[in-house]
């Protein structure tokens, strides 16, 4: 098969696949002549087994993914997914990684309340903190969906089935069947939403885990959804971020909302959240920046800016993202120092 013929079939496919998820009339899918194949075939993977929300305060909720990565065995569940019960409805922030895993976050939330969910967040565009959107569309065909405008750019781009097919890999299938479902509400920062009991306050901060981040601030219970700006505990992927955009959001993040709680896009949650992954983040900065001024030559200020970070040995994902994160932040100095 040539690549354009492939790319057509690819194409169709999605194509197909959207339409059947969005419950559209069957009459148009005449219009495509279809013709399906065994590849043509949605094939689902096995249903996610139930994790339970853990409460944050008054209104809020988590549920919290216990593994660092995508694995076969969790299914591609490895970010946290977070809930809100207002008097205006649910409100959900992150959807998981996959249509199973969203699937088990509304079994969830259906036990907690009989409010139909009207808002989703998705934090930023790295699918395993939105490939769920899938699930509520299928529940909730209106529900608005909400995203920074960066984001929706990058689904444009093709980010969305770059995930599909990462989850995909990484689970051995757990996750087929899922369809890339993009947010249909365009955020800029700064909104708000009164949603009766608690207003929603969305901040934007610029380039910092990636340039689509947006935390959301729940005001009547000082909490607040930090996506993947916060990672203390469990660190991965700065390559699409900003070293000095972080520390500067993160800042921000603070003085705007003094929360009271942090959720984190992964791992834990917590008051001191903020304070720990801004120190993780200025130690390796400061000292990279310290080390450039000494003239210690790119290859020797690596592990000279490990030795200074022992405490954080233990933190998921060290070993494998320490490097990474030192590289980043040195070219993110060299050329501020310019
Ligand atoms: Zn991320």
């Amino acid at each position: 098969m040539d690549n354009a013929h492939a790319n057509l079939g690819t194409k169709r496919r999605e194509i197909l696949k959207g339409m059947l998820a969005m419950s559209t009339s069957l009459m148009g899918l005449s219009v495509l002549h279809p013709v399906y194949s065994a590849d043509d075939m949605v094939v689902k993977g096995p249903r996610v087994p139930d994790v339970k929300p853990t409460q944050v305060s008054a209104h809020c909720s988590v549920i919290i993914a216990k593994d660092p990565e995508p694995t076969p065995e969790n299914q591609g569940m490895f970010s946290n997914m977070g809930i809100i019960i207002t008097q205006k409805g649910v409100v959900v922030f992150d959807t998981g990684g996959s249509v199973q895993i969203g699937e088990m976050l509304i079994r969830q939330i259906k036990k907690m309340t009989d409010k139909p969910v009207v808002k989703v967040f998705n934090s930023h565009f790295h699918g395993d903190h939105w490939l769920g959107n899938h699930a509520f569309v299928q529940e909730w065909p209106n529900v608005e969906i909400y995203a920074h405008e960066n984001m929706h750019k990058a689904m444009k781009e093709g980010v969305g089935q770059f995930w599909v097919d990462l989850q995909a890999r990484a689970t051995n299938n757990a996750t087929a069947g899922t369809v890339v479902t993009p947010p249909n509400q365009v955020l800029k920062g700064d909104e708000v939403f009164d949603m009766g009991d608690t207003l929603l306050r969305v901040h934007y901060y610029g380039k910092c885990h990636t340039d689509a981040d947006i935390c959301l601030e729940v005001t009547a219970d000082k909490t607040v959804y930090a996506g993947d700006i916060l990672m203390a505990g469990r660190v991965d992927n700065m390559d699409d971020g900003s070293f000095i955009g972080s520390i500067e959001g993160i800042k921000k993040l603070k003085d705007d909302t003094q929360a009271a709680n942090y959720v984190q896009g992964h791992f834990k949650f917590g008051p001191k959240q903020a304070d720990i992954y801004l120190a993780f983040l200025e130690a390796i900065y400061n000292n990279v920046v310290a080390f450039q001024k000494e003239g210690v030559s790119p290859t020797d200020v690596k592990p000279k800016v490990i030795a200074k970070m022992k405490q954080y040995r233990d933190w998921k994902g060290f070993d494998a993202v320490i490097g990474r994160y030192i590289a980043l932040a040195y070219t993110e100095a060299e050329a501020t120092s310019f």
